[in-house]
């Protein structure tokens, strides 16, 4: 479904990702790790071309993301980003939030996008919160609403971006709760965390980068308890 074959990316002449390839496949989950200033920030965010790549290719679905042409708006639709800050509008309320882009890019009818809002907003515990604004939510609460704002547009992937690094540790569970039930109901994600017990539990594979290389890909069970690289070892001894 995500193919990243031999991608580069410089920041000036800072190299940031180095001959990156990667797979993910249909309902998969990949956790990508790695050391702060590895790079896995921005591989994630070139597979929604928040940022450009300078060469190698990136497919999803078969389509070149990259390529001249490619509709980034279409993309973005079929993309959903959680990233560590919420990003919800602050102005609107914990619905309006929600209807707001399929309404306007799927041109959904007001009743329908309320109605599915309304069901994903329950499917991460806050539907008793629809009409909340988002300063009268906790930091995790707004969280699990940014994850039912993208799944509103009914995403075939997911990606995410240390999603719980910002908030308190009580509320971290929370939000892990709400990614695992996606997990299980089968979507395809791609999550940057440190949360190694979500990655123990629900990986199909473990991606380790270091200085914008990917440097060991293998299932969590092997990866936790025989890393191969001597990086990852040192990187998981650190952790621990
Ligand atoms: P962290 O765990 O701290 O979030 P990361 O693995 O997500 O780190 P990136 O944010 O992808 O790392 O950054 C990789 C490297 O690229 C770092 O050395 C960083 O300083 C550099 N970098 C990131 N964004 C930019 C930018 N916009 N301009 C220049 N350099 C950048
Ligand atoms: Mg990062």
């Amino acid at each position: 479904m995500i193919t990243l074959e031999n991608v580069n990316k410089w920041y000036g002449d800072y190299q940031a990702l180095d001959d990156v390839s990667a797979t993910v496949a249909k309902g998969e989950v990949v956790v990508v790790c790695g050391p702060s200033g590895s790079g896995k920030s921005t591989m994630i965010r070139t597979l929604n071309r928040l940022e450009p790549i300078q060469s190698g290719r990136i497919l999803i679905d078969g389509q070149d993301i990259h390529a001249r042409g490619a509709c980034v708006d279409t993309l973005r639709s079929r993309i959903g980003f959680v990233f560590q800050q919420f990003n919800l509008f602050p102005h609107l309320s914990v619905l309006q939030n929600c209807t707001l882009a399929p309404t306007r890019l799927l041109k959904q009818s007001k009743a329908l996008a309320r109605e599915r809002a309304l069901a994903l907003l329950d499917r991460v515990g806050l539907a008793h919160k629809a009409e909340a604004y988002p300063a009268q939510l906790s930091g995790g609460q707004q969280q699990r609403v940014a994850i039912a704002r993208a799944l509103a547009m009914n995403p075939p992937v997911m990606l995410f971006d240390e999603p719980t690094s910002a908030l308190d540790p009580e509320m971290v569970g929370e939000v892990l709760q709400a990614m695992k039930g996606l997990a299980r109901d089968g979507m395809t994600m791609v999550c940057v965390t440190h949360e190694m017990g979500f990655a123990r539990e629900v990986a199909d594979w473990v991606v380790f980068m270091d200085q914008g290389k990917v440097l060991e890909r293998a299932k969590p069970e092997s990866f936790f308890s025989r890393p191969e690289h001597p990086r990852a070892q040192r990187f998981l001894a650190d952790i621990r």
